[in-house]
Order: C-alpha cells, then structure tokens, then sequence
C-alpha cells in the first residue's frame, strides 16, 4: 500500500476500517492536558470492553438473587460457566473445544503443567528457555528443576541470539537440540517473544522437540489473539496464556490452558487433582474415588472464580464476531503503518527491533541516538498522554490493538514522538 504521512490519509483508512465499530465498545482513559489518549499498551493490559462489566454486574445480580441456586439454576449456571470459553480459546488457537480450558492465570498453569509434563530423569532433566525469557517463566522453570531436586543453575538451557538485535534463529535451536537434546527434558518457549516482538515459528519448534524427544511447552502470553496459531496441529504437549494482554480481560482475569489432544485420556492421569477435574456427571455423589473428565477439563482443580471469568467470555464474544484474520489483516496494516512513518520520520534516531516478517501488533523501538535518553523519551511521551510500555533496558513497546486502536492513533503516536524528541 502506498502510505501518506498526513491526518487526513489516516482518517480515510479508518473510514474504510471493516472493524472500525469495535472501537466504541471499549472505554478509553480519559483526556489530559488537552491530549486525547493514545493507548498502545495493549500487549500489556487491553482496554475494558464495555460487555465485561455488564458480565461482571450479571454474576454479582445472579448471586444476590440465586445464592446458592446460582451453581444450577441462574441464565448460565456457574458449574459450567467456564465452558463459555471454550469455543473462544478454541477459534483463537486453532484447537480442538477439547483441549483448551479457561482456568488459573498464567504462571500458576505453567506450573500445573509442568507438574504433568516435566519428569525429569538423571540422564534427561533439563528446560530450555529464551535467552530474555520473561522473568515469571524462568523462575517457574528453575524452581521446577530445584523441586525436583537438580541444580537450576545447570539445569537451565538457554537459546541465546546469534544476531545483534536480539532475534531467535531456528538454526541456532537445532544446534542445540543437536548438541545436548538427550539432556533436555522440556522446551518452554514463547510463541511471541516480549521483548523483541519477535513472532517464533512454533511449527518448527515443536517439530525440532518432538523429534530430539522433548516435551514442548509454549507461553502463549503475547500470542494469543494477535497472531495466527495451529496447536492442534503444531502438537506442542502443552501451553498456557492470559487473558488481560490482547484478549482485554482485566488485571488478573482468568487465564488458560492446552493439552494436546494425545495426552487427554482416562488413562493419562498424570495431572495434581481436585473435585473440578472430576467427571461432572458424578461430581456431587462425592465419592472417594475420582473418575477423570474428558479432554482438558481433566486438568481443572478449584471451582473458577466466576467474576473474574466473566470479562473473559464477553471479551472473547468480541473477538468471535470481529473475526481472528480480520483482525490480524488489519493488525498488519496497523504496524505497517507505524513502521513506515517512523522509518520516514526518524532513520537516524529510532529503530525497530521486532523483525518484519515475524511480528504481530507489538513493534519494539530503540533510540539510536547517543544524545538521546530512551527513559527520558518514554517519560515525555506518558507526559503526551501516550501509554506504551518501558521494558529494561531499552526498549519501547507500542502495540496498536486492532480491536480497537486506529490509524489515527497510529498517526497521532507518530506526532507525539516527533514533538517528545524536541
Ligand atoms: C504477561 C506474561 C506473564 C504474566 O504471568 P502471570 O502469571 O499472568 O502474572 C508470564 N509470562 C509471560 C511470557 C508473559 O508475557
């Protein structure tokens, strides 16, 4: 497309935006000192669909007036209130409704899936993580490796960046698995990498494990509802995600999980169990013996905190009538956009370190300008009413949400930018 770098170009590709609608279903933060907000922190924390408080407001009126009844007999009844989910996590990933389940948050389920599929042995006991691996991932990892009773200093493989900016190269992981993938019990990997924004081909990584006799696990943290995924097919064992990132649930709101098809049977009962994994058909005969229920539910322990599930069905409601590859085509116009008129604007003094042909809606900048402090920079902007995020010890992220952000947000950051740079 042949950009322009003027208002009025940016407001005729919002006129012409198939999801321009979805905009108004959210609550932006408000004005100050004269500037609008210019919100593109929604690789950090989505704006509020407007649908997740009257959700929100739904389950607290069903409790005041159903009490108890509510588990039954309210419009949806909460013993199977996470079952709303399904279908969302299922489009969004490209799973089966059977192998995805709405439960815990994120850190807490990579936890409880690695207690179902790291067991490490002497010979085969490590994980392999990035090199910047988000630092909750590393810390479940090494903690794992010690409660298992191993050296997390040694047992912690790490898949460093051949590359100045930062990037992941395949070649560089199957050099690796190569070389010590017979002492690697489980990949923990992104699917996109916070940092760098970088988008990794999870096809090939579950390949690469699968054939050196890993387990594979993938964060889907900034993944899910930004980019394209297959688990079904890509056959990772397992992965995780949250919800508060693109998917707009709010702080804390409930997050999910994948089991490969392949490990959900009744005779795989290597899961730590609680009443809610139980077959719900039986569930309140409360009997002492525990008969598994099918697919990824088997992996649920604790009845969900329903208000905190709430956001997460009207959010994915969203998401299933705006459509994933609508959303990601304009998620591509968006950054397009963006990187077009910073590289016209500014070549000698930002740069863009989320590579272009493996990125979702995040681009990662760097000052290149020895003159310039980027802490000072990201501070004038947050000044400019423009909500990015600072990540140590560089970078700033921006990310223009399709569902709701605009090529004029996108235009009016660039302005900002330029007026922070003076
Ligand atoms: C956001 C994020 C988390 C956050 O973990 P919580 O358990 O939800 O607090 C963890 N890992 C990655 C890679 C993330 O991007």
């Amino acid at each position: 497309m042949n950009f322009e770098d003027n208002k009025e170009f940016a407001r005729k590709l919002d006129e012409q935006d198939p999801l321009r609608a979805f905009r108004d279903q959210f609550n932006f933060p408000p004005s100050r000192d004269g500037n609008s907000p210019v919100y593109l922190c929604g690789n950090s924390l989505g704006l509020q669909p407007k649908l997740a408080k009257k959700y929100v407001l739904d389950e607290l009126a069903n409790w005041a007036n159903y009490a108890v009844d509510g588990h039954f007999h309210s419009e949806r009844p909460w013993i199977e209130y996470h079952r709303h989910a399904t279908r969302g996590f299922a489009d969004l990933t490209g799973s089966k409704p059977s192998e995805v389940i709405a439960m815990n948050t994120l850190t807490v389920n990579l936890h409880f899936l690695m207690a179902s599929f790291y067991r490490p042995t002497n010979a085969r006991h490590k994980i392999l993580i990035e090199e910047k691996a988000f630092p909750s991932d590393r810390y479940a990892a090494q903690s794992q490796i010690r409660m298992h009773g191993f050296d997390p200093e040694e047992g912690i493989v790490e898949w460093k960046s051949s590359n100045e900016d930062g990037w992941l190269a395949l070649s560089d992981l199957a050099d690796i698995l190569e070389r010590e993938g017979d002492s690697i019990a489980l990949l923990l990997l992104p699917g996109v990498q916070y940092y760098t924004g970088q988008v990794l081909e999870m096809a090939e990584i579950c390949r690469l494990g699968r054939d050196a006799g890993c387990v594979v696990g993938l964060d889907l943290a900034h993944a899910i509802g930004n980019v394209e995924l297959h688990l079904n097919d890509w056959a990772p064992d397992f992965a995780a995600w949250c919800t508060y990132k693109y998917l707009n649930a709010g702080p804390g709101a409930i997050g999910g999980a994948f089991i490969h098809e392949s490990h959900c049977s009744p005779e795989n009962l290597n899961q730590l169990h609680g009443w809610w994994g139980h077959d719900d058909k039986t569930r309140f005969k409360m009997l002492p013996t525990f008969t598994p229920a099918a697919g990824a539910e088997l992996w649920q322990i604790s009845n969900p905190p329903i208000l905190s599930l709430a956001p997460v069905i009207a959010s994915l409601e969203l998401f299933l009538e705006a459509g994933l590859p609508r959303l990601i085509e304009k998620s591509r116009s968006l950054t397009n956009y963006l990187r077009w008129l910073i590289n016209r604007r500014f070549p000698e003094h930002i740069g863009i370190l989320t590579p272009a042909d493996a990125r979702g809606a995040q681009l990662s900048l760097v000052v290149q300008d020895a003159n310039i402090d980027g802490k000072t920079l990201f501070d004038r902007l947050r000044k400019l009413n423009v909500t990015g995020d600072w990540r140590e010890p560089d970078v700033i992220r921006v990310a223009p949400a399709p569902m709701y952000n605009s090529f004029s947000d996108v235009f009016e950051f660039v302005e900002r930018l330029e007026l922070a740079l003076k």
